[in-house]
């Protein structure tokens, strides 16, 4: 999974240790993400799935893109479409994905690059894998996440930021058995890069088979475990977490990770992404392509879609 990487990780800065008065946090679900088909037809996983809104605010919908391994011509991407009333944070660790939308922005997201997008009061995208790659097919592997906005934020000005995988935090453990990627916001005294409105962080581990982690977690934050590929455990108890999984954690200071003696012969490590935010606590009403707090917001949504108000497709278009 080559995301970001180094050759030596002991090169890299240590993760920040938790104080002797600080607590793990505990382990109260285990779910596991059912396969969908998104866009034009790519397969993912529906990583929240089975999950309480109460646990995942701020967040609301992540889908893992693949892994899949295309053949010639099999490539898929989105139609244009609309959003309202949230952000998206693509990461992708394998493939490419071109990104274009009505507010001008527009960028090429790959090799552990990370898009944000701002909706706010409304824009119109596309995403699709680069022609050469349709023709020639190859690995794809991503993460799409939607992050809540306020109701005092949900008709911002949309905006977009493009941010490449030279600009992701690098750390690791005492021993040297982890790579810690700082996609998005603080981790103890270290911060990645890119902004939501709303406060979050979003890690990505590799953690080396028998490899055991604790990372400090905001404690007013959520806090989600979710395996991109491999074996391992949660929690001070070590709880079973394998590919597909999702943990929730309640209560705490730090994280707990493990991972297995014996990994996929693939991927050989434990591949994780951790990720929590400051909850919003306002009610979501969610339909389609569009989060907002009331029904009677959605209808709007939809109302100024058929109007063109969330925006145009540009005239030169991918
Ligand atoms: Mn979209």
């Amino acid at each position: 999974m080559p995301a970001i990487t180094v050759e030596n990780p002991l090169e890299l800065p240590k993760v920040a240790t938790p104080a002797l008065d600080q607590r793990a946090r505990r382990v109260t679900s285990i779910t596991t993400a059912p396969r969908g088909l998104e866009g034009e037809g790519f397969p993912v996983r529906r990583a929240f799935h089975g999950i309480s809104q109460h646990d995942l605010d701020p967040f609301i919908h992540m889908d893992q893109m693949g892994e899949i391994d295309y053949g010639p011509g099999e490539p898929k991407g989105t139609p244009w479409h609309p959003h309202r009333g949230f952000e998206t944070v693509t990461y992708m660790m394998e493939g490419t994905f071109l990104h274009q939308d009505s507010i001008g922005g527009g960028g090429v997201i790959e090799n552990g690059g990370t898009q944000w997008m701002t909706a706010g009061a409304g824009i119109l995208h596309i995403e699709r894998p680069p022609d050469a790659l349709i023709d020639s097919g190859g690995l794809f592997h991503g993460i799409q996440l939607w992050v809540n906005l306020p109701s005092a934020l949900k008709m911002t000005t949309p905006r977009y930021q493009d941010i490449g995988s030279h600009d992701v935090k690098l750390l690791t453990n005492d021993n040297g058995d982890a790579i810690i990627r700082v996609i998005a916001g603080e981790l103890g005294d270290a911060k990645g890069p890119g902004s939501t409105h709303t406060p979050i962080t979003i890690v990505h581990v590799s953690l080396l088979p028998g490899g055991q982690l604790v990372l400090p977690w905001n404690p007013n934050y959520n806090a989600l475990t979710y395996v991109l590929a491999g074996e391992g455990t949660v929690g001070t108890e070590r709880t079973p977490l394998h590919d597909g999984q999702m943990a929730v954690h309640v209560d705490g200071d730090f994280i707990v990770l493990g991972a297995n003696e014996t990994q996929d012969s693939r991927t050989h490590a434990f591949e994780v992404l951790i990720l929590g935010g400051q909850p919003i606590k306002e009610p979501v009403a969610v339909y389609g392509p569009f989060v907002m707090n009331t029904r009677a917001e959605l209808q709007q949504a939809f109302e100024d879609y058929e109007a063109g108000r969330l925006g145009q497709i540009p005239a030169e278009h991918i």
